[in-house]
């Protein structure tokens, strides 16, 4: 009967909301070990200036091998180091990570553009969180120019607004790059690029999804486009995963693109046979 049915589905329901509990709570547990067992690794995705095609940066993107539970994305983990705290020590190893990657490269003899490294709202709350920066990059002998950091508006909504931007501040005068990402998702974008010290404006990528079958959706980038240019900020448009979006990003006059277009993200091995390319493509260039 529709009564049974609804109960076996309610059944359904409740057991299904304990397995997600259940994840969650071995998530939780096992996020504690997770870095001593060296189950976090890094990959890497381009970012490419879309005119020339040119490599002009790459995005560092945290990954989770769990032994049991195999790949696990850093949207389903981060939120649960960022309750527990677990995020700083990460964060401080996804730091020395990418000064290591960057100096790995460089033994090879590349050429590498600067890295981003995405920070969350927790890791705002340390009040000496420039001079942990700085303190890592000094020790890895990597220029503050070689790092960019990737923040989201929602480090405004749970910060205290006068110390943030102080934070701000005091990386920026370091050297060290700023990119406001996932642009336009949430509800202070407009007063976070008033207010931050930043470098480029990330439009987050469910603006990309249909602006080649909807002109309200391109009209709405470009006008993101327009305004980041008068405000003296690049721009960089996430999540681009065809040619025909590259087009008409292209016509309106977007300085840079990331999407699985122009790549995944990828392990080091892989970067670095993308940055001997980039470089290869520069020196021929030069010659012509
Ligand atoms: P994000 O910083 O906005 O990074 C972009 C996300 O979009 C990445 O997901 C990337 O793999 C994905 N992506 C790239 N190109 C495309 C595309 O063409 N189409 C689609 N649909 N997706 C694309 P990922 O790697 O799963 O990371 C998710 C989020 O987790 C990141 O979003 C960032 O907020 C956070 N995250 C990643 N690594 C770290 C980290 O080291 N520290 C912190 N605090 N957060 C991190
Ligand atoms: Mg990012
Ligand atoms: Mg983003
Ligand atoms: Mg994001």
């Amino acid at each position: 009967s529709a009564k049974e049915q609804g109960i076996s589905h309610y059944v359904r329901y409740d057991d299904q909301m304990s397995e997600e509990n259940s994840r969650k709570l071995r998530m939780e547990h096992d996020l504690r070990r997770a870095l001593d067992q060296r189950e976090l690794h890094l990959v890497y995705q381009r970012k490419e200036n879309i005119q020339t095609g040119q490599l002009i940066g790459l995005e560092s993107l945290l990954r989770w091998n769990h032994p049991k539970l195999g790949m696990i994305s850093p949207a389903e983990f981060i939120p649960l180091a960022e309750e527990n705290g677990l995020i700083i020590p990460i964060g401080e190893w996804v730091v020395r990570s990418v000064c290591e990657q960057i100096n790995a490269w460089q033994q090879l003899g590349l050429a590498v553009p600067p890295v981003a490294i995405n920070l969350s709202v927790r890791q705002f709350k340390q009040d000496d969180l420039a001079e942990r920066l700085a303190q890592i990059l000094e020790e890895n002998g990597i220029a503050p120019g070689h790092i960019e950091l990737e923040i989201t508006e929602s480090v405004a909504s749970s910060n205290n607004e006068e110390e943030l931007i102080r934070k701000l501040y005091e990386i920026k005068r370091l050297g060290v790059l700023i990119s406001l990402d996932d642009f336009g998702t949430g509800y202070s974008s407009f007063s976070c690029l008033r207010k931050f010290p930043i470098d480029t404006l990330k439009i987050d990528k469910s603006f990309m999804k249909d602006i080649a079958q909807k002109q309200e959706d391109m009209a709405i980038v470009s006008a993101i486009i327009g305004m980041a240019h008068s405000l003296q900020l690049q721009v960089l448009a996430e999540g681009v995963e065809s040619g025909a979006q590259l087009e008409l990003l292209k016509q309106h006059k977007c300085d840079a693109v990331q999407g699985y277009f122009h790549g995944y993200p990828a392990p080091p091995e892989e970067i670095a046979g993308l940055l001997a390319l980039a470089q290869e493509t520069k020196d021929n260039s030069r010659v012509s």
